[in-house]
């Protein structure tokens, strides 16, 4: 039995065909999936009994289950959700001035062996599978319509939870189809979507070209030494081969690619590093996130002071560079990547 979310309305459409049905039940089938929320094929009632029945006995309609859920005093909510295979990943439900920003998972674990990151220090399981990767979005949906909030509140994703989005490549484009199907799918704006990379720049291209979404990159060092120290996955594709991708990325005449640059203590947080990062990304259309380092006991890094941050960030804007630093939210609830999964498996051991 196949989980249906595992289908784009393309390919469900393709199915209903080869079973004698209609290609356009597959939309019908899509809005109660994804937009009235249906727990069951039974539900579907503008659908007849004979397809229903079909339905059920080739497809099961499932979701996550919600092992724990952590709220953080700014009200970020944290998930951790278990698979039907045991694993566990994580989503972070973050509530913005008007809307909610979710920000996904797209594998078990990472390959990537990122030094500052937790997620790294368990290696890779899998790859979420598209069901996997949608339904958090779906069940984080389903979660704000049971505390009567409207589900399309949650209108941003960014693909910056556990594992590498561009490593799971084709499970990634068929969940970013069913995320920006505007017409029966979950409606997201492709500006709203954003897909983050440790740099896998032969990816990077093929994403401009298959979608819309924005781009981000975990950039993290101006200089090749220190960026392979901190991300191994450098020493195949360094810093000027990233850039080249990033410079050449189709995208919208007014859209920028964010750089992320997590700021540790005495490794990348100096003057010069701020002004070398002005000149890198000067060719390109880009605005600078700065994340504090997120300290965890897994590693010897240490966030910088507020005042070294702060003159950081006044070296970029000093210069016309578009930057800030991301409000740290969810730091009570350890919301930075992998750090409830890692607590929750500490216990699990103890
Ligand atoms: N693999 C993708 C997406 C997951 S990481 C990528 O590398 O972009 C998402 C973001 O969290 C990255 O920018 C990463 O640099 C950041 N991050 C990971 N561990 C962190 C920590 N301990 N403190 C702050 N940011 C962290």
């Amino acid at each position: 039995m196949k989980n249906i979310q595992d289908y784009t309305r393309e390919e469900l459409a393709k199915w209903l065909e080869n079973k004698g049905s209609r290609a356009f039940r597959a939309g019908q089938i899509f809005k109660w999936i994804y937009l009235k929320q249906a727990n069951s094929f039974d539900e579907m009632t503008d659908l007849g009994k004979e397809l229903r029945c079909l339905l059920s006995e080739n497809f099961y309609l499932g979701r996550l289950v919600l092992e724990e859920k952590q709220v953080s005093s700014d009200t970020t909510e944290k998930f951790l959700f278990r698979l039907n295979d045991g694993n566990h990943i994580e989503s972070v439900l973050i509530p913005e001035k008007d809307h909610f920003t979710l920000c996904v998972s797209t594998q078990v674990g990472c390959a990537m062996d990122c030094k500052f990151c937790l997620t790294a220090k368990g290696g890779i399981i899998r790859n979420l599978t598209v069901a996997e990767i949608i339904s958090q979005v779906r069940d984080a949906r389903f979660y704000l319509l049971q505390k009567n909030i409207e589900p399309l509140k949650l209108s941003n994703i960014v693909f910056m939870g556990m594992g590498e989005p561009l490593a799971n490549y084709d499970n990634l484009i068929k969940s970013l189809r069913i995320i920006m199907d505007t017409d029966y799918g979950m409606k997201f704006a492709a500006r709203r979507v954003t897909v983050s990379t440790s740099g896998l720049v032969p990816k990077i291209a093929q994403l401009g070209l298959d979608t819309d979404v924005n781009l981000a990159i975990s950039l993290n060092a101006t200089d090749d030494k220190t960026r392979s120290q901190l991300m191994p996955i450098n020493n195949k594709y360094p810093i000027s081969d990233l850039l080249e991708a990033c410079r050449k990325f189709t995208m919208k005449p007014r859209n920028k690619i964010t750089f992320e640059y997590i700021l540790i203590q005495g490794i990348n947080d100096s003057k010069e590093d701020a002004l070398k990062l002005v000149t890198l990304l000067s060719p390109i259309r880009a605005k600078v996130n700065l994340i504090p380092f997120n300290e965890h006991e897994a590693s010897p890094f240490k966030r910088p002071a507020p005042k070294q941050i702060l003159a950081f960030l006044q070296i970029l804007l000093d210069r016309d560079m578009t930057a800030m630093t991301r409000k740290s939210k969810g730091a009570d609830i350890s919301a930075a990547c992998g750090q409830l999964k890692a607590k929750m498996i500490n216990k699990k051991d103890q």
